[in-house]
């Protein structure tokens, strides 16, 4: 074979070749190495060839690749290169020495082959396996190294880092009112606003060569709970100013499908190295912060304290107990009368749940009514609500003459996604002999846009019975939209009927309610009636009836007869 053919092997082969005297200087390029790179021979001889490449290896990788060559050793690697046109590509790479006759060497070649494409389908699988799919962030599994590494830096320079857990509040009532599709929609868009509120907003997506660590991490862990971790800062201000920032632009409306929809936030913060110093501990830490958050009424930041451990542990312990309190007939229902403003006569009662419990006392249908949602024993408390409310008003009319006293009971969203939902009340009805009308069921405002609630509402009201809409003006419906609805009365949020005193209430919300009420042609109650003025007032605003500490306490149904039997006198 002639010098010949082996040069022609190097100029016509498809890799790119390089060749640069002992000093590193470029003395040759063959055509594919200008093809690929961009760079014509002319315009990189006497050149470095580093100059091409990214910062892929460190300073003192490069130290141990020329140290191979040198001693005649080969290197083999993959480094990303920039184009001409600036744009990143991989190569994988073979740098050796080349010897003169003597065994001395006299050049380096460099053989570079372009791999983008492999890199390419690689980033794919990374991103698979590293990125949420819907909103295109790091996902738990990204986290978990980030964070592990993030930690190690934190310790390295003596910083603090701080893991930041964050859960929308009531996601699920979106989700279920408004659908997974619009659910989704939302995430994107909360995806969005979060990155904004970092301070080095152009996350990676693709982990490039070029991208420094440590830097701020913003991860989905799936559902709607986002994780922040926030490294390199000395106080602590650093972090409420992001939790802060946070809180506000998830309090903006977001728009889904055209429609606003109002959303917030709640966040639990743990802190490196104070609240622990392993990834483990930060992030279980963040989720207990977090949970307290929410116990705070949702839309605030907690940063984690020992105590709250304690308060995990009790929200578990509450959790065992409630599994057993049926079975164990620790559950009552108490009776508060509702009142006609006029006449002062008791025309109905709102049945509510009690829970005596052994072990932890009386427990407020506030805080484990939510547990009881979240782990599904709704249903069965539901149930058994239901029943015993229509067992006793049936009872009262037949033993003590009450024959149409209406007997309300609160519904939970998660009863309606029950399929047997509507055969269970049919049944209670006919198995304790009450009049459908008689029976009245509150649901929430919020509850109505829950999607298939129209037709259920509709197969209720064919069954007869009343409904109601209760904690009214708390949620977001217009009149077009309750209008839809089958409707009897609403109850006006006790929120309201606070602000409502002896002057003149006609700028109040519950004015606006009444009136909201008249034009839908329906009944209206005012909850958590307290006061001679704020009853004076809502006589003045044309109210219909009222409940609350003013007429009587919720009370157990031996004790609320005498009063369901009498008038009140209002004057
Ligand atoms: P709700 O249905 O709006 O019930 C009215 C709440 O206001 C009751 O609280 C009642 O005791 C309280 N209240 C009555 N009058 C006054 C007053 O004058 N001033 C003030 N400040 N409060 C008054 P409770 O019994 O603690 O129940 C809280 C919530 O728990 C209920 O709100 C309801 O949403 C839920 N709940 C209660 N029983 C049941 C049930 O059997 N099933 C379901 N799903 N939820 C229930
Ligand atoms: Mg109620
Ligand atoms: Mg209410």
């Amino acid at each position: 074979m002639s010098f010949f053919t082996a040069s022609y092997a190097i100029e016509q082969n498809p890799i790119s070749v390089l060749i640069t005297d002992i000093n590193g200087v470029i003395e040759y390029a063959n055509p594919k190495f200008s093809e690929v790179s961009g760079y014509l021979l002319e315009e990189i001889r006497g050149k470095n060839p580093y100059f091409l490449q990214t910062n892929t290896l460190s300073a003192e990788e490069y130290q141990r690749m020329s140290q191979l060559v040198i001693n005649g050793g080969v290197w083999q690697g993959e480094l990303c290169s920039r184009r001409k046109n600036g744009d990143f590509f991989w190569e994988s790479t073979h740098i050796s020495a080349i010897r003169n006759p003597y065994g001395a060497i006299s050049h380096f070649v460099w053989l570079r082959e372009d791999i983008s494409d492999r890199k390419r389908a690689e980033e794919r699988i990374r991103f698979l396996a590293y990125y949420d799919n819907l909103t295109h962030l790091p996902n738990r599994l990204m986290l978990q190294e980030r964070l592990r590494e993030a930690i190690e830096i934190s310790r390295m320079h003596s910083c603090l880092l701080a893991v930041i857990f964050l859960d929308l509040d009531q996601f699920k009532r979106i989700n279920d009112s408004l659908g997974h599709r619009a659910g989704d929609l939302l995430l994107q868009q909360v995806a969005n606003r979060l990155q904004e509120c970092l301070r080095f907003s152009d996350q990676v997506y693709i982990a490039r060569p070029d991208t420094p660590l440590p830097q701020d991490l913003l991860a989905r862990l799936g559902g709607d709970e986002f994780v922040i971790v926030l490294t390199e800062f000395n106080h602590t201000d650093a972090v409420t100013r992001v939790a802060r920032r946070v809180l506000d632009v998830m309090a903006k409306p977001f728009v889904v499908n055209n429609k606003e929809v109002f959303t917030s936030c709640s966040i639990g913060i743990a802190l490196y190295p104070y609240d622990g110093d392993d990834m483990e501990v930060l992030l279980k830490h963040a989720d207990t912060a977090l949970y307290h958050a929410k116990d705070r009424g949702r839309n605030n930041y907690q940063m984690f304290s020992p105590s709250m451990n304690v308060a995990a542990t009790q929200r578990l312990v509450l959790e065992s107990h409630l599994r057993k309190a049926l079975q164990n007939q620790e559950m009552t229902l108490y009776y508060q009368p509702q009142v006609v403003l006029d006449s002062g006569r008791v025309t109905g009662v709102e049945a509510l749940l009690r829970w005596n419990s052994p072990e932890l006392g009386m427990v407020s249908p506030a805080d484990f009514i939510p547990i009881a949602e979240e782990t599904g024993l709704i249903v069965s408390i539901g149930e058994w609500v239901l029943r015993t409310a229509c067992t006793q008003a049936r009872a009262w009319q037949t033993m003590e003459g009450l024959s149409d006293l209406r007997m309300a009971v609160n519904l939970s969203p998660r009863q309606f996604s029950d399929p047997h939902f509507l055969k269970r009340i049919a049944t209670a009805l006919q198995e304790t002999g009450l009049q459908p009308e008689l029976l009245e069921l509150e649901i929430t405002e919020s509850q109505l846009m829950q999607e298939g609630l129209l037709e259920c509402l509709q197969s209720l009201k064919e069954l007869g019975v009343t409904l109601s809409i209760d904690d009214f003006g708390t949620g977001y419906s217009n009149l077009r939209y309750l209008q839809r609805f089958p409707l009897d009365r609403l109850k006006i949020d006790k929120s309201f009927v606070k602000d409502i005193d002896c002057k003149s209430n006609h700028d109040t919300i519950a004015a606006t309610v009444i009136a909201m009420a008249r034009s839908l042609r329906l009944s209206v109650i005012a909850e958590g009636v307290e006061t001679k003025c704020q009853l004076a007032g809502l006589r003045a605003l044309d109210c219909d009836e009222i409940q609350g500490h003013y007429c009587s306490h919720p009370q157990p149904p031996e004790k609320i007869l005498g009063i369901l039997k009498s008038h009140f006198k209002f004057d």
